[in-house]
Formats: C-alpha cells, sequence, structure tokens
C-alpha cells in the first residue's frame, strides 16, 4: 500500500530523515514511533507532498507520489498534527468546505456530513464555531474532514498527543472501528502506550532513520 524508500530531507545543514524506510500493507495499523525530533512529521509531510524531499521515492498503491501528488491526496485522509485555524466556521461549514474541495455539494454532502459527524459524536455540534470546540472534539472533527472522500488510506501525525485520557480512550476507539472498516492506518506518536492497544505493527524511528519495524511482541522484545 504504502512503501518509503530512502527518504531524505535536510533543513539548512540539519538532517531530519537520513534515508528512512517503511513498508505498510493493506489492512495494517501501522505505528511510528519515536522521540520528538526524530522525523516523523517531516516523513508525514513529504508522503502528503507538502514539502520537497531531497532524495528517495514514496510509492502509494503503485503511485509516486512526487509524481501525481493529487492522486495521491485523493488516496489519503490526512489528520495533521495541528489543525490551525477553523477561520470562525461551525462545524457544517467546515464540512461542508472539504466536502466542496471533493467535488461533494448538496443533499449528498449533507448526508454524508451528518454521517461522519455521528460516526465521531459530534452530531449534537454542527452548529458549534469550530474554533471554540475542546481539543478532543476538534481531534475528532479533524478526523471526520479527513474521511469525507472515503479514503483507504488514513495518516495521523500525534492525533493523541494533548488529550486527556478519556478522549485519548475514544480517539483510540475510532482508530479501531476504522480498521474494522478495512482502512489502512498510520499512526504516529512519541509513546508506545499510545500505539500498542491500536497498532498491528509498530515501526521505531530515531534520528531519521527506521531503528526497528515488526509486531510489538518482536519491538518489545528489541528494547
Ligand atoms: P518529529 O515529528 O518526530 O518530532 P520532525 O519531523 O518535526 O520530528 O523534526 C525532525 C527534525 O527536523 C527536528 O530536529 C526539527 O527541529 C527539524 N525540523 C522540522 N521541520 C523543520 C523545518 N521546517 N525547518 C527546520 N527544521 C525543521
Ligand atoms: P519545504 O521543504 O517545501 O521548503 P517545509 O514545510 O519543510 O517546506 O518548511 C517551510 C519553512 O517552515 C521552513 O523553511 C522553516 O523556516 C519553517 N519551519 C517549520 N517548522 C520548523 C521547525 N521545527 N524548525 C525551524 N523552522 C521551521
Amino acid at each position: 500500500m504504502l512503501k518509503v524508500i530512502g527518504l531524505k530531507k535536510k533543513y539548512g545543514k540539519h538532517t531530519a530523515l537520513a534515508g528512512l524506510d517503511m513498508n505498510i500493507k493493506k489492512g495494517q495499523v501501522y505505528g511510528l514511533v519515536g522521540p520528538n525530533g526524530a522525523g516523523k512529521t517531516t516523513a508525514i509531510r513529504l508522503i502528503m507532498g507538502l514539502s520537497h524531499m531531497d532524495d528517495g521515492q514514496i510509492i502509494i498503491n503503485g503511485t509516486d507520489a512526487r509524481k501525481k501528488p493529487l492522486k495521491v491526496k485523493e488516496m489519503i485522509g490526512y489528520v495533521p498534527d495541528n489543525c490551525g485555524s477553523y477561520f470562525n466556521m461551525s462545524v457544517n461549514e467546515y464540512m461542508e468546505f472539504f466536502a466542496a474541495g471533493f467535488g461533494i455539494s448538496g443533499i449528498k454532502a449533507e448526508n454524508r456530513n451528518l454521517k461522519l459527524l455521528e460516526q465521531v459524536g459530534l452530531e449534537d455540534k454542527v452548529e458549534f464555531i469550530a474554533d471554540t470546540l475542546s481539543r478532543g472534539m476538534q481531534q475528532r472533527l479533524s478526523l471526520a474532514r479527513a474521511l469525507i472522500h472515503d479514503p483507504e488510506f488514513l495518516i495521523m501525525d500525534e492525533p493523541t498527543s494533548g488529550l486527556d485520557p478519556r478522549n485519548s480512550f475514544e480517539f483510540k476507539r475510532l482508530v479501531k472501528e476504522l480498521k474494522k472498516s478495512g482502512k489502512t492506518v498510520l499512526i504516529s506518536s512519541h509513546l508506545l502506550s499510545e500505539l500498542s492497544e491500536i497498532c498491528t505493527d509498530i515501526a521505531v524511528i530515531e534520528n531519521g532513520m527506521l531503528a526497528a519495524q515488526g509486531s510489538l511482541t518482536e519491538i518489545l522484545g528489541r528494547i
């Protein structure tokens, strides 16, 4: 599903990625774990085409991400590490805005958005201004938004970071549901404990390189 080969990225003289390899197969919930500064966000931004790689290759379902960035955006749902501002939009307006970006509008968008907001437990918040929602709710809104175009692959950058235990638990429950519905998921965290119960596979990233990859038991046996 996703192959990352020898990915390299420098910011000035500072090496963020030093030849990162990853191999994610269909149906996996793949946890990318590593300390702050290890290169997780850089790797994810390169996959999403939001930053330029210096060297390497990213192949998604046989498509070279560098050559077909728009196709990649159609295949992937992205939950960024920072949702930024919602420009004073209500939850509904926010969802409509992104649905329109994928060419979904009118009654079709209304039905789809309501279904997604129900799925993440925000159906009673449709009229709320998104900026005023709690961090946990914003994170679930971000997930609903990422699902608008029904992508088969989801990438989430530190989605439970800064969430209280209850919201973190709820978010992980949603990830488990996504897995059941057949989605492939890449999820990053600086805490192995945030990934251990939801991930089928774990990759450890250190200094911009893959330090270990395998099942949770295999990884625990190595550290
Ligand atoms: P992680 O997500 O694992 O915390 P990042 O990918 O954010 O790691 O960062 C990897 C390294 O690259 C860090 O040392 C960080 O300070 C640096 N870095 C990240 N983005 C930039 C940037 N846009 N400009 C300069 N340095 C950056
Ligand atoms: P590109 O790779 O296309 O040049 P990036 O998204 O990697 O774009 O970086 C854009 C700019 O954001 C960087 O040049 C830097 O000035 C700034 N920046 C973002 N994150 C960091 C960080 N962690 N440390 C330092 N600068 C950062």
